[in-house]
C-alpha cells in the first residue's frame, strides 16, 4: 500500500505574526465558526436545491465529516445506522441530484461500481481492489502527457486517472479514462 504523502514545509524565522497566506487554506474554504448543519443547508441552497429533510440527512452524512468517497450502498447503510428511514432508491436519487448540482463528483472504478466524491476539485484516485476503497491522489502528482486531439466538435472535458492497487504479490495496473463532452 502507499503511505500517506508528507508535505514538507520550508521553515522560516517567523518573527512577525502575519496570518497564513491564502494559498495555505485548504479547499474548500470552511469558516471555522460556522455550524455544520447550517453549512450543509447553505451548500444545498447555493447549489439550487431545497434543503428537504432527506437531502439534509444525506447531506449531513456526506459533507459534515470532510472529504469522502462513498457508494450509494455505503450511504444507505449509514443512514440506517443514523435511524434515517430512507429507501435505497431515495439515496440513489439524492446522490444523482447532488451530482447534477455539482456537489458531488462520480468516480466509476470497475463495472457498475460508482463512488461519489465530495471533493469536486480536479484530482485522481487510487482504487484498492482488495478492500474496494477509493482514496485521493492530488491532481499535481500525476501529469498526463500525449493526450489525443478531441474529435471534431468536441473538447476534452476532464482527464481522470484511476490507479488500481492490490496487495504487493501482484503488480498495480493503471487505467486512464478520458471523459469528453460538447463544449
Ligand atoms: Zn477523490
Amino acid at each position: 500500500m502507499v503511505e500517506g504523502v508528507t508535505m514538507s514545509v520550508l521553515a522560516s524565522k517567523d518573527q512577525d505574526h502575519r496570518p497564513a497566506a491564502a494559498d495555505h487554506i485548504p479547499w474548500p474554504q470552511k469558516s471555522p465558526t460556522s455550524c455544520p448543519i447550517s453549512a450543509v443547508k447553505a451548500r444545498l441552497r447555493t447549489a439550487g436545491l431545497r434543503p428537504t429533510r432527506q437531502r439534509m440527512a444525506l447531506g449531513w452524512l456526506l459533507f459534515a465529516k470532510g472529504d469522502r468517497h462513498v457508494s450509494a450502498e455505503m450511504l444507505y447503510e449509514e443512514a440506517l445506522r443514523a435511524r434515517e428511514p430512507l429507501s435505497l432508491a431515495t439515496v440513489y436519487n439524492t446522490l444523482r441530484q447532488f451530482s447534477e448540482a455539482g456537489l458531488l463528483r462520480q468516480v466509476s472504478v470497475s463495472g457498475p461500481k460508482t463512488f461519489f466524491d465530495t471533493n469536486v476539485s480536479e484530482h485522481h484516485h487510487f482504487y484498492n481492489e482488495d478492500d474496494e476503497t477509493v482514496t485521493d491522489i492530488p491532481g499535481s502528482m500525476i501529469q498526463v502527457a500525449g493526450l489525443p486531439d478531441a474529435p471534431e466538435g468536441m473538447v476534452i472535458s476532464s482527464v481522470e486517472v484511476i490507479v488500481r492497487l492490490r496487495s504487493a504479490d501482484g503488480e498495480a495496473v493503471e487505467t486512464k479514462r478520458v471523459v469528453g463532452h460538447h463544449a
